[in-house]
């Protein structure tokens, strides 16, 4: 049997726009890449400039078309600003992919209001605000794809991320609903729920752990692992393929499904 081939098909997206939001670091540069590899044009948008500058110019480095948005995803007006750029230098959006997050963890008397609005700010308020923005004309052009990167915690509870999994269930209902109210009109709205993947984000999750509990990392990180039933960590890149899959044409009938990787029974 031949190897499966490591980059998409030329062209699979050839013509189409997508953005992805908190496209800095982590999961988000991944996501960019494989999309601008199938030849989407690419914003990528989060809030530290030299990040996402970064990203982009590796990007264009290797012949893609991408751009780099400031963007904070918590603000109705800076969303309205990137998404009258990212028209100016796309046309209609095509794509949006929702995965600007922060996590935190802490136990329930330990969360102050603060910490609790931040995380619902940036992963539930800016998932929707994102949506509202550019939902409507992908509706209009009776074509889009939102997809929204979730997490096994908006599925199942776990202790001391309280906060983190309020969240995420947020995204999944948010997700749910949407799917339903713009089913038929060619625009389909899905999850990405990964475990734990290899980013700054779980780094920081381990550190916290270490500091805690005076746990050596590879220690920490079989405990952190364990609590999702996890071998490894999953690499960006898979979750990045399964942002891919979803804005095939083939996929034109999944909507409103949540696109578990990498928990438990993880065989990869
Ligand atoms: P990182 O912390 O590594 O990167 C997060 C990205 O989001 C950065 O580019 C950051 O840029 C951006 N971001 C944060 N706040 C905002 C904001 N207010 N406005 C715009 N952008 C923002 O996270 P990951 O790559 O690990 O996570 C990406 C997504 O995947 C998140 O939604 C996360 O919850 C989810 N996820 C992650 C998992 C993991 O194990 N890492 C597991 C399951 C889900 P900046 O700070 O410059 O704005």
């Amino acid at each position: 049997m031949s190897p499966r081939p490591a980059v998409p098909p030329l062209g699979l997206l050839a013509g189409r726009s997508a953005i992805v939001t908190g496209g800095g670091r982590g999961i988000g540069p991944a996501i960019a890449r494989l999309l601008a590899e199938a030849e989407a044009g690419v914003v990528v948008a989060a809030r530290t400039y030299s990040e996402i500058e970064q990203v982009a110019w590796d990007l264009r480095a290797r012949g893609a078309r991408v751009q780099s948005l400031y963007c904070d995803v918590t603000d109705e007006g800076s969303v309205r600003a990137m998404a009258e750029n990212a028209r100016k230098h796309l046309g209609t959006i095509d794509i949006l992919v929702n995965n600007a997050g922060v996590s935190a963890s802490s136990p329930l008397a330990r969360i102050t209001i603060g910490e609790w609005n931040r995380v619902l700010a940036v992963n539930a308020t800016g998932t929707f605000l994102c949506t509202r923005e550019f939902a409507p004309a992908m509706v209009a052009q009776k074509w889009g794809r939102v997809i929204n990167i979730a997490s096994v915690a908006g599925l199942e509870g776990a202790r001391y991320v309280s906060h983190y999994a309020a969240a995420k269930h947020a995204v999944i209902g948010f997700t749910r609903s949407i799917a339903l109210e713009l089913a038929g009109t060619g625009v389909t709205v899905n999850a990405v729920c990964p475990g734990y993947v290899d980013t700054p984000m779980t780094e920081h999750t381990i550190a916290n752990i270490q500091e805690r509990t005076q746990m050596p990392r590879e220690q920490a990180l079989a405990a952190m692992l364990a609590t999702t039933g996890q071998e490894r960590l999953i690499t960006p890149e898979v979750v990045a393929k399964a942002v891919l899959d979803l804005c095939r044409e083939e996929m034109d009938d999944v909507n409103g499904e949540m696109i578990l990787l990498g928990a438990e029974g993880d065989g990869r």
